[in-house]
């Protein structure tokens, strides 16, 4: 049902694809991090759809498990969280556009300039009403925040505004991932100082939040008031070591043909594979439309039968060719993993991030936004 309120807008067919994704991980994935959280508030991201998992369903799990703060990329991200029943406090982390929204659906803005804490401020005395906001610091990730030397009178400014009320502060590690930990624990020094200033000044103590995943696993200095993990949730680690944790998503599709191949054959686009003995090539209806990333050419297993099958040939739109030689007698419609576990093996986002150069965030995200989403609850 959610699935359907979501995929309002997603015209895309696909054929038998499914996205299962394993709630039970998610809360095992949960206790690993609140262990390490202590009595910290865990701010749950779930931007971009939770990472390709469904922002809805995954959203709902987090409220049922205790999780009180979620954070969204955008305003509609959050809008469609609101609409669907989410009721936990929402931070929207990079969208101060439609400021209104903020007040009709009860979310949280990340301020990082003068001119739009002083719009709230208009709208909330409009309205009769206070909004919680939180202010960014710009550490040294180079993105989005007021730069150190203007936070502080940043805060005093919007503590004496009207209809606001300065309720957090945060920042982003740019590299909490590095064994080095000397820009981290910059970063955060040039935090820690800022906020201390602004108590100071203030008198405030304000909710402090700096941690993604990676310094939640490696850099306890680093957890402050609140911690904001979006990949370990969702069972990756940005390590090498997986910490316990263990990946909710797993893709699926059906054999959409079997084709038995004489020597010689070259498969796909470019004739960049050739078929060097007989051969049974199954096509499977999953292409690079579908987020199955075109440098999978040639370059990636996906499972049948438990067993690995290479994929032969360059990734089409919708389709991509695999070679089922070794996997025995299988039939048109038989179960194809890409991502996942099937039988004893199991190909995670991290082996197919490693075969792209890419990271396990981009694995998720775009395989787990065009199939089927079916949870296990
Ligand atoms: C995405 C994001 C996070 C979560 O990062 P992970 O590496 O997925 O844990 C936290 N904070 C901000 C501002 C983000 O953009």
């Amino acid at each position: 049902m959610t699935q359907e309120k979501q995929g309002k807008k997603k015209t895309r067919v696909n054929r038998g694809t499914v996205s299962e994704i394993d709630l039970f991980a998610l809360q095992h994935n949960l206790e690993i991090i609140r262990r390490i959280a202590g009595n910290r508030t865990v701010i749950a991201v779930v931007k971009a759809d939770a990472y390709g998992h469904g922002a809805v369903e995954i959203s709902k799990k987090f409220v049922s498990e205790g999780i009180s703060y979620l954070a969204a990329a955008y305003t509609e991200e959050a809008k469609i969280l609101r609409e669907s029943g989410v009721k936990a406090k929402i931070i929207v982390l990079f969208d101060c556009s439609d400021i209104a929204d903020y007040f009709v659906y009860d979310l949280i803005p990340v301020i990082y300039d003068m001119e739009t804490a002083a719009a709230f401020s208009r709208e909330a005395k409009g309205r009769g009403k206070k909004i919680p906001v939180h202010l960014k610091i710009d550490t040294g990730m180079g993105r989005i925040g007021f730069m150190p030397d203007k936070a502080v009178s940043a805060a005093v400014s919007i503590s004496n505004l009207e209809g606001v009320e300065l309720e957090g502060l945060l920042s982003h590690f740019s590299e909490a991932d590095l064994s080095d930990r000397s820009y981290a624990v910059h970063q955060l020094e040039v935090f820690q100082n800022i906020r201390a200033a602004i108590q100071k000044k203030t008198g405030r103590k304000l909710l402090a939040h700096m941690a993604n995943s990676a310094a939640l696993f490696s850099f306890k200095e680093g957890l402050l008031d609140a911690v904001r993990p979006g990949l370990a949730l969702y069972g990756y680690s940005p390590f090498h070591e997986s910490y316990g944790l263990r990946p909710l998503m797993k893709i699926k599709t059906k054999i959409l043909s079997i084709r038995r191949l004489p020597a010689g054959t070259p498969v796909s686009y470019g004739r960049t594979f050739i078929t060097k003995r007989e051969s049974k090539i199954a096509v499977v209806p999953v292409g690079y439309a579908d987020g199955y990333n075109r440098l999978f050419s040639n370059n990636a297993d996906m499972l049948v039968r438990g067993m690995r099958a290479p994929v032969a040939g360059r990734i089409c739109m919708d389709l991509t060719m695999i070679d089922v030689t070794k996997v025995g007698d299988i039939a048109e419609g038989e179960e194809v993993v890409l991502l996942g576990r099937q039988g004893r093996d199991m190909i995670t986002a991290k082996e197919l991030s490693s075969r792209i150069n890419t990271i396990p965030y981009e694995i998720i995200t775009s395989l787990g936004s065009r199939a089927k989403k079916e949870y296990l609850h």
